[in-house]
Formats: C-alpha cells, sequence, structure tokens
C-alpha cells in the first residue's frame, strides 16, 4: 500500500478481503442470527492498528438468548441423554472440517492476533491442532465410565454404582493469543460429555470462532447445543458470567477476570475451570546444553507470540556458571527477531495485542530500570512502517531480583529476566517464590537432578529439555495461575457431575 509521500507502508487488509469474513452476527439456537442492540467492536490489526471490521458487541438480552437456547437444549433436548456411539456420530465430522479449514483458520488467525503466519500454520496453534482435540474427547464419548464398588459392611446389601453425567450449560471464554486452540480445549470436551455450549471469544479475536461456528453449523447438532455470542468481556462476558443459567464457566484468560469469575459463581455455585497467568521459570544448569536452552527460552519469549503465551518462561533461572554463554544465546536469538507484515512468512515475530498493551510493556520495561536491574538490550520501539503497529524490541534483564515487579507480574511480552544462582536450593527457592504456578523448564543432561527439581516445583507441568501441549495431557495451573485442567482424561471428567446410585439387593 502506498502512501500520501509515495512511500510504502505495511497493510493487513488485502488478506483480509481475500478472505471474505461476515463478522457481525451471533450464532443462538441453530441459526446465524443479528444482535438486538447496535453496539459494535471495531477491531484493530495490531500490526497496523487498520480497521478491519467490526464485530456485533452482545448485549445481556443476546446472552440471554444464547443462555435460554442452551438451557432448552439441555433441559428438554436429546443431546445429554443421547447414546454414547450417536453423539460421537454427531461430533465426529468436525474433525474432517477443521483439518480442511486449517489453512483459512490460520490466515484468520494472524488477520485478527497478528501473529505471522509461519507460526499460526505451526500445528501448536493451528486447526489441526484442534481437530485433534476434537478427535481425542470424542474418543472418550463412549469410555466415560463410573465405577462399581465393593459392598463395605453387613449392615446394608445395597449396591453402590457411579455414573457420569453431563454438569449442565457451559459458559466458554477464551483470550485471543491462541483462539482455535483455546476454543476446541473448552467446547470439544463440553460437548463430547453431553453439555450444551455458550462460547464468547475473546473482542480482540473473534473471526476464527466465527468460521469455526460456520463448521460447527454444518453438523447435525441439536439447535441451541451450540451457540456463539461476542463482545466485549466487561459487558457481554460479564452477562454470561452472572447469568443463573450457566451450570459451569470454562475460562482461559487474565487471573483478575478469573478472580472475577469466582465471585460472580458464588451465587449459584456455578462449577468453574479456570486457566490464568503465569510468570514462570527456566532452570539452567552448566551441564545443559546451554546454548539450546537459551534458544528455547528466548525463543517463547522474543519469537513467535513474543512472550504472549501464558506459558513462556519469562524467569530465566541461570547457575552462576553458565550465566554469560546464556546471555550470549538469548541476545542471538533477539537479534534474528524479524518484525513486518505478520502476512510475509520472513516475519517471525508478532506485535502487543493492543495499544493498552504496549502502554503497559513499556511501563514494566521502565520499571525494571527503575527496580534496579540491568537492561542488557532491547526494549525500545521499532521505527519506519512499524511505527503504526504495537511493536516493542525484545528486552534482556540482568541481574534482577526476583522481588521486583518485571520478576514477578505476568507481563505478556517480549522481556526476559535473567536471573543468577549457585545451588539448587537456592533455583527452587526462587522458582516457586512467586504467585503464579503454570509451568516450569529445567535444562540439564543430569535425569536425577532433573525428576527432583521437577517434582519440587510448585507448577502445573514441567518440561525437561523442552515443553509442548498435546492434547491427551493435562495442563493447569497451581496457586493463582487457575483451578482444575485442560486436556487428557481431566479436562472431559470436568465437564461432568459425578452420581452415586443406590440399589437395595436384600430378597
Ligand atoms: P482477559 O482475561 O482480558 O480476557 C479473556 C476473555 O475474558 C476474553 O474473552 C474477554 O472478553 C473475557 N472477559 C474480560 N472481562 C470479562 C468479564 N468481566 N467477565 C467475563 N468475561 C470477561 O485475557 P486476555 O488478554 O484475552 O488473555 C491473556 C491472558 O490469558 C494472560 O493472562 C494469559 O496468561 C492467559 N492465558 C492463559 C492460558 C492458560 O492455559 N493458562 C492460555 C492462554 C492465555
Amino acid at each position: 500500500m502506498t502512501n500520501s509521500h509515495g512511500t510504502t507502508t505495511m497493510s493487513v487488509l488485502p488478506y483480509r478481503d481475500e478472505l471474505g469474513i461476515t463478522p457481525g452476527r451471533l450464532y443462538i439456537d441453530g441459526q446465524w442470527v443479528d444482535s438486538v442492540s447496535d453496539a459494535r467492536w471495531h477491531h484493530l490489526s495490531p500490526a497496523t492498528n487498520e480497521e478491519v471490521t467490526t464485530i456485533a458487541d452482545a448485549s445481556a438480552v443476546d446472552v440471554d438468548r444464547a443462555v435460554t437456547a442452551a438451557r432448552r437444549a439441555f433441559d428438554e433436548g436429546p443431546w445429554p441423554h443421547l447414546r454414547a456411539h450417536e453423539r460421537k456420530r454427531l461430533i465426529e465430522p468436525l474433525v474432517q472440517l477443521l483439518r480442511e479449514a486449517s489453512p483459512r483458520l490460520s490466515r484468520l488467525q494472524t488477520l485478527e492476533n497478528g501473529m505471522p503466519i509461519g507460526f499460526t500454520t505451526q500445528y501448536r496453534l493451528s486447526a489441526e491442532v484442534a481437530a485433534d482435540v476434537f478427535d481425542y474427547h470424542a474418543g472418550w464419548i463412549d469410555k466415560l465410565s463410573g465405577e462399581t464398588f465393593p459392598q463395605y459392611t453387613d449392615r446394608s446389601d445395597l449396591q453402590y454404582l457411579s455414573f457420569r453425567e453431563p454438569v449442565g450449560v457451559v459458559a466458554a471464554i477464551v483470550p485471543w493469543n491462541a483462539p482455535v486452540l483455546q476454543m476446541a480445549n473448552k467446547v470439544a470436551p463440553a460437548l463430547a460429555a453431553g453439555c450444551t455450549v455458550v462460547l464468547k471469544p475473546s473482542e480482540y479475536a473473534s473471526l476464527t470462532s466465527l468460521a469455526i461456528a460456520e463448521l460447527i453449523d454444518q453438523l447435525d447438532l441439536p439447535p441451541g447445543v451450540f451457540n456463539l455470542i461476542t463482545g466485549v468481556g466487561a459487558q457481554s462476558g460479564e452477562a454470561l458470567i452472572t447469568h443463573p443459567g450457566v451450570d459451569k464457566i470454562s475460562f482461559t484468560g487474565s487471573r483478575g477476570v478469573g478472580g472475577r469469575i469466582l465471585e460472580a459463581s458464588g451465587d449459584n455455585i456455578k462449577r468453574a475451570t479456570l486457566e490464568l497467568g503465569g510468570k514462570s521459570p527456566a532452570l539452567v544448569f552448566p551441564d545443559a546444553d546451554v546454548r539450546k536452552a537459551a534458544k528455547t527460552v528466548m525463543g517463547m519469549v522474543a519469537l513467535g507470540m513474543s512472550g504472549q503465551q501464558c506459558t513462556a518462561q519469562t524467569r530465566a533461572l541461570v547457575h552462576a556458571d553458565c550465566y554469560e554463554e546464556f546471555l550470549d544465546g538469548a541476545k542471538e536469538v533477539a537479534a534474528s527477531v524479524r518484525y513486518g507484515n505478520p502476512f510475509d512468512p520472513a516475519t517471525n515475530a508478532t506485535p502487543l495485542i493492543n495499544k493498552r498493551q504496549l502502554v503497559k510493556v513499556l511501563d514494566y520495561i521502565e520499571s525494571g530500570t527503575a527496580d534496579g536491574a540491568h537492561l542488557l538490550l532491547g526494549g525500545d520501539r521499532p521505527g519506519g512502517e512499524l511505527s503504526a503497529g504495537n511493536y516493542v524490541n525484545p528486552a534482556i534483564f540482568t541481574q534482577v531480583d526476583n522481588r521486583i515487579r518485571i520478576a514477578q507480574e505476568e507481563i505478556f511480552g517480549p522481556v526476559l529476566a535473567v536471573i543468577p544462582f549457585t545451588d539448587e536450593d537456592e533455583a527452587i527457592r526462587i522458582a516457586n517464590d512467586t504467585e503464579y504456578g503454570l509451568a516450569a523448564g529445567i535444562y540439564t543432561s543430569d535425569l536425577g537432578r532433573a525428576f527432583r527439581l521437577a517434582r519440587r516445583i510448585r507448577a502445573g507441568a514441567v518440561g525437561i529439555n523442552g515443553y509442548t501441549f498435546m492434547p491427551n495431557s493435562p495442563i493447569g495451573g497451581y496457586k493463582t495461575s487457575g483451578l482444575g485442567r485442560e486436556g487428557g482424561r481431566t479436562a472431559i471428567e470436568a465437564y461432568t457431575e459425578l452420581k452415586t446410585v443406590m440399589l437395595e439387593t436384600r430378597a
């Protein structure tokens, strides 16, 4: 695109036009409908701050329509009582539909959250992994079961059995940073368990969810089993979490909103699964492949999602004997960052999601220096055509005291705090000295040490010399990082109630 000075500026709008999106609608009770209000959310590209489109900002009335439809489908419809084989047959076609739509969904994701196309097409963020998540949970439909219990005393001849039953209407609320995967992590186990769903994506990334709702519309689900509302968290999200017709809230997002959800759930004791923030440590020992460790850790902070990832290891706890080598490796990664048009395959890092987040990250960088840490590199804003977007150059702080803000608070941007240690006990003390407990990394060639430390770290997932999510293993947080787990059998069980039935067997 050429500006008034005749020079080229970066634009994502040609890609939007090519993707042919029809936003602005809600999906309620098996139909595409307009919002009852005219309120719209203006979606800006984080890469350029151009207006990409507007989405409906669902009102409390819209939310009520969606929850009422989901309630009716649960209370009066066949869905929760369908035979396992039948429910599986109705969900399974989505697996293939997602696989076929994967290239388009990756491009939509790049358009909405500015993540580079080379990253959104990778398995872990693409609709390929979402398809696998649906495939995995559909596989549980005919296997989820209760137990029978041995008779406990002679005082009773009752036989005890337990059953797993769907929990009811689920409000699934997802963030903007991995919208396709996060949608699947909630909608797949909820539907597979026999629940009905109202999905609310982030206002910063609703296009992929709207496109996925078009795929779900092609299934033969009874009306009201799946519903989608779009809108701003403080309005449509708030109306959803406080709605008395919702039985369970499944939320991924910030710690603050997670706390609000627990508060709002108190009224009618809603069930809740919360996947919240993190300030995950990486423990790097001299016997590790230190360069590789630096590449992995700084890669999470500066490349791909540019630190906007809940599990990013943003505190590097590095043994004094390999401190300089680690920094050399981290600097190399920072130097390899290529910001640019997110649809350019050479681009390898992401702008911050919005201007508010840009201001917040710059403020954290200032606070790091003010709190006595040494800013080794970065932390400034790139100029030229990038200045219109929400870019900040990756920052590395060294000699960080773990008690200062940049080591304690989730920044959600490309900022690494490097903290020295001298022995295992000190490393564990620093690693656990945080209110969060989502993930951790241990980098060592000593497997005994790796296991010893993995068991001592208070976090829901610990990667030894590597870290990635897979649909069949659970992930979730200790401490303020969350409640419950996603992935694996635990995830689908969290969408069920356990019922015990007693049967008198005395003649
Ligand atoms: P956010 O909490 O601002 O928003 C998440 C969702 O909640 C959005 O859909 C938003 O519209 C909605 N929301 C906001 N206020 C609400 C309210 N009052 N009531 C109901 N809904 C409301 O988070 P974000 O900025 O979209 O995402 C970043 C956060 O998500 C980070 O803290 C990150 O660590 C966390 N996250 C966690 C995981 C995990 O698996 N643990 C994964 C990805 C992201």
